[in-house]
């Protein structure tokens, strides 16, 4: 079974847009009947919806819902009571379920029934049951059977679905073992790979820093309440939403061209506590930016971890340790005399680490030496010809 997601801007017209944010308002508040309820102590999302159903009788305007939408909220605080559970488990400290505010609130589901995707006048639309036909703009087509529907509000008032789909023409792909490369990830480089590419990390909050400065600077000045703070809070999520969309952006198109070049992709195991040692500032940025690379690399290709153990000081032609602090940023073994970026020997050894996994042995080209070798390597023997002159 194949499940794929797909999201895609809708176009609601005001009538509808106030149809959506009614929905929303309606799930909110069937949301903190629950969470009142799971106060008092757990509750399955069988008490959930019996509770639904009398409430409905209670608040006939309920009726005015699609009820399917509003029994999938149980689904949301079953969730979210588990995962305190097993936060509880773990002997972390756990809170309770918190009740949603206005602004928190900003996703209803349509599960299994209540939707339709159709065409009406040239147009695309999404049909949601109690709400109507909703321009859509489909980027492409979704293939398989649609299962559910996730509508979302984004800070700044953008509409989206997200669509869920199924496809039963499951086809295992074999494993193709000819177009393989390793990366090794940082901060200057958002990726170096075995092949010797290297991709130069946009670091696109650093550049909005500024402009968010600004916006904050105002939202702090204006009066709270007042119609010219709101507008400045939401020139501010205008611009998160920003960084967020470029951020995404690069890492799609990245991982595309990877996914396109190589069968197999080998990254290194991406520890949370030795990133937090290693790059302390830069951490957020490394954060949030790889390992949604990676799940893209993931279902776009056939990704593989392997240990990060060793891989910066590891020789990746002969094995040899060759120590170096986090200053250091060639790589230079003696045995050899290779000498590379220390990134670029990293990648070298993800790959060599990630083909051992499969029982493979070293492709012939990592043994050749590569134009970046030559020339350091010729630097190096001038240098060492003039030591001995
Ligand atoms: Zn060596």
């Amino acid at each position: 079974m194949l499940v794929r997601n797909y999201k895609f801007r809708l176009y609601p017209n005001s009538d509808q847009e106030k149809k959506l944010q009614n929905n929303l308002n309606a799930c909110r508040w069937v949301y903190n009947r629950f969470v009142e309820m799971a106060e008092r102590g757990f509750v399955t999302r069988n008490d959930m919806n019996y509770f639904l159903t009398e409430l409905k009788q209670q608040e006939p305007w309920l009726y005015n819902y699609h009820s399917k939408m509003l029994q999938m909220i149980s689904t949301q605080i079953d969730g979210a009571q588990k995962a305190l559970m097993r936060l509880h488990e773990n002997g972390h400290k756990a809170g309770k379920i918190r009740f949603a505010r206005y602004d928190e609130y900003r996703t209803f589901t349509y599960n299994q029934s209540g939707y339709k995707l159709e065409q009406s006048g040239g147009k695309d639309v999404l049909h949601l049951s109690k709400i109507g036909f909703v321009e859509i703009r489909k980027h492409r087509e979704p293939i398989g059977e649609i299962k559910q529907i996730i509508v979302t509000r984004s800070k700044s008032g953008k509409w989206h679905a997200c669509i869920t789909c199924e496809n039963t023409i499951c086809h295992i792909p074999k494993i193709n073992f000819s177009k393989v490369v390793g990366i090794d990830v940082g901060i200057t480089n958002f990726t170096y790979d075995s092949d010797g590419h290297q991709t130069p990390n946009p670091l696109n909050l650093k550049k909005m820093l500024k402009p968010l400065a600004r916006v904050q600077r105002k939202v702090a000045r204006r009066q709270i309440g007042s119609q010219n703070r709101k507008k400045a809070v939401r020139w501010y999520q205008i611009i998160h939403e920003r960084i967020k969309n470029r951020r995404k952006d690069f890492q799609h198109q990245l991982s595309t061209i990877y996914a396109k070049n190589n069968n197999v992709v080998f990254v290194e195991k991406l520890e949370k506590g030795n990133m937090v040692k290693n790059h302390k500032l830069a951490r957020n940025i490394m954060d949030s930016g790889w390992s949604a690379f990676c799940d893209m690399l993931n279902y776009k290709c056939m990704l593989v971890e392997v240990s990060a153990k060793n891989t910066t000081i590891d020789c990746s032609r002969c094995g040899n340790v060759v120590p170096k602090s986090l200053a250091v940023r060639i790589h230079s073994c003696d045995k050899y005399g290779l000498v590379l970026d220390r990134d670029y020997n990293a990648s070298r050894n993800i790959l060599q680490k990630g083909l051992r996994i499969f029982g493979i042995s070293l492709p012939q080209e990592l043994r050749k030496v590569t134009p970046v070798e030559i020339e350091n390597q010729s630097m190096k023997q001038e240098e060492a010809t003039g030591l001995v002159q």
